[in-house]
């Protein structure tokens, strides 16, 4: 059975202060890693802190975006290197926000997963569609587009250890949801693009999250659906007893 993997996308909230007392209260708690794997993804300025203050937990901590080159004349950018260097475990990768609003392509995207893997950090691989995307039934055919982009040239053993998100766009920070049994759907499409590029047994392995207005009140019903394996979460991440109950559903 896949093990859920519950990662909160704090995105650019919290102030550092905050950022250090929110891991600092929940580590302690956090679930034992056989249940479920969880990730909190920060802001880069305080990835290294973070990363030590949750050293003596299960907590695994994430950056939200990385080039996709080592190292060069990129000004403003953060390295898979540098992130691998103070021990960051996850990257979130090819989040809608940055599709739309940094110009992130699906080349961009297949390069910086190559990168991820190369420095043993774990991709968080992000996908879904927009409303007038699925009013006119593209749904489908869109995710398994970004997915076969963003997964192509892999080996199946390194597309196994990836994670899939499926994030409706229309769904993230709206407070709409799409229902459990529409995310399931999708997620099964997503699951059916991984098998048909490497085959059954990979794609039973890769974990698919779903996110978007994902919160306490939800999270077990789109647990309890086949092809959903955990969640990525906004809003509801950036409170620690939020979090937590986010957690102990898993
Ligand atoms: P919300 O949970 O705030 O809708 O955000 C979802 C998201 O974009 C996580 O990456």
């Amino acid at each position: 059975m896949r093990k859920p993997i519950i990662a909160g996308n704090w995105k650019m909230y919290k102030t550092f202060d905050e950022a250090v007392d929110f891991v600092e209260e929940i580590q302690q708690d956090i679930p034992s890693p056989d249940k479920v794997d969880a990730v909190i993804c920060a802001p880069a300025l305080y990835l290294p802190t973070l990363v030590v203050a949750s050293e003596d937990s299960s907590l695994a901590i994430g950056a939200q975006n990385m080039h996709y080159e080592n190292e060069g004349a990129f000004t403003g950018e953060i390295s898979p290197v540098m992130l691998a260097n103070i021990n960051v475990d996850y990257v979130i990768l090819g989040h809608s926000e940055r599709r739309e609003m940094f110009n992130e392509t699906d080349e961009a995207i297949n390069k910086k997963i190559r990168a991820a893997l190369s420095q043993g950090i774990v991709p968080i691989i992000c996908c879904g569609e927009t409303l007038e995307e699925r009013e006119a039934e593209q749904t489908e055919a869109k995710v398994a587009r970004q997915i076969t982009k963003a997964l192509e040239g892999f080996a199946p053993i390194e597309v196994e250890h990836m994670v899939i998100a499926y994030e409706p766009i229309w769904a993230i920070g709206t407070g709409k949801t799409a229902t459990a049994q529409d995310a399931n759907v999708v997620c099964c499409a997503i699951r059916l693009a991984i098998e048909t590029l490497y085959g059954k047994d990979t794609a039973r392995k890769v974990r698919i999250q779903y996110g978007g207005s994902v919160k306490p009140e939800n999270i077990k019903e789109l647990l309890a659906q086949e092809h959903i394996d955990g969640a990525l979460v906004g809003g509801a991440s950036l409170d620690p007893a939020s979090f937590m109950k986010l957690l102990e559903a898993a």
